[in-house]
């Protein structure tokens, strides 16, 4: 180890590294998983707004600092976590709000998420949006004639099976989310200025009571079966 040069227990590069490996270049925080690197306008440098932040402090007095913990434990990947700048700031500016629980569930996370991309292709929302209209296409049209078809005229189709969807309740916006085994999974979402409120009554059971808990303490999407909740909408009045 090289001599430490002031009193706090720093990531050596090496970990840095790893630690912006293991999360795929990403920020750990689910609420903004932006990417942390990029390429600098000079063709020899690159960009970076990625942070190893520490779970527990480098330093005594500093957020979630443990007394108890070794200094070798410190410099560890183990306690750190990689963020974008303005995370790394947020997760120390109150430091009660960010536990060292909730910071390693997010670290759990995205290093879950990163094991799986790995070897998949990189794409935006409309790139992927693309892709899911192009599959949902390719599945209408296996259940049809089975004819093959150009990708505008499929999307085009689907625009419009969306437009209908929308049309059932105008409060609302329908979009298809995703295909997958001949399941289409659909977002609907209120339509700005049609919704004052959306309620949801929840039944009272634990596995409903655990997935909501989740959601709201971690930032984990959750699916709720139809019979577990009741929808109450409140129009805006003008
Ligand atoms: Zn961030």
């Amino acid at each position: 180890m090289p001599p430490k040069t002031s009193n706090r227990d720093e990531f050596s590069k090496q970990t840095k590294a790893i630690l912006e490996k293991r999360a795929g270049g990403v920020c750990s925080n689910p609420d903004c998983k932006v990417f942390t690197s990029s390429a600098h306008t000079n063709p020899e440098k690159s960009s970076s707004i990625g942070v190893a932040a520490h779970i527990c402090a480098a330093a005594s007095g500093g957020p979630r600092f443990d007394s108890f913990m070794s200094e070798n434990a410190r410099i560890s990947v183990g306690n750190g976590i990689w963020l974008c700048q303005s995370c790394s700031k947020l997760i120390d500016t109150d430091a009660a709000q960010f536990p060292v629980a909730l910071l390693q569930a997010w670290k759990a996370s995205a290093e879950d998420t990163s094991q799986k991309r790995i070897g998949q292709k990189s794409v935006s929302e409309s790139e992927h949006r693309s892709e899911v209209m192009f599959a949902y296409g390719k599945g209408m049209l296996a259940h049809s004639n089975g004819k093959a078809s150009d990708p505008t005229a499929l999307k085009s189709a689907i625009k419009g099976h969306e437009r209908s969807l929308s049309d059932v309740d105008p409060r609302f916006e329908v979009s298809l989310r995703s295909y997958q085994d001949g399941n289409s999974i659909y977002e609907i979402v209120p339509k700005p200025g049609a919704v004052s409120m959306i309620d949801l009554l929840l039944l009272n059971t634990p596995s409903v009571t655990n997935k909501v808990r989740l959601l709201r303490e971690y930032g984990k999407s959750t699916e709720l079966p139809p019979e577990s909740y009741t929808m109450v909408i409140h129009p805006k009045n003008n």
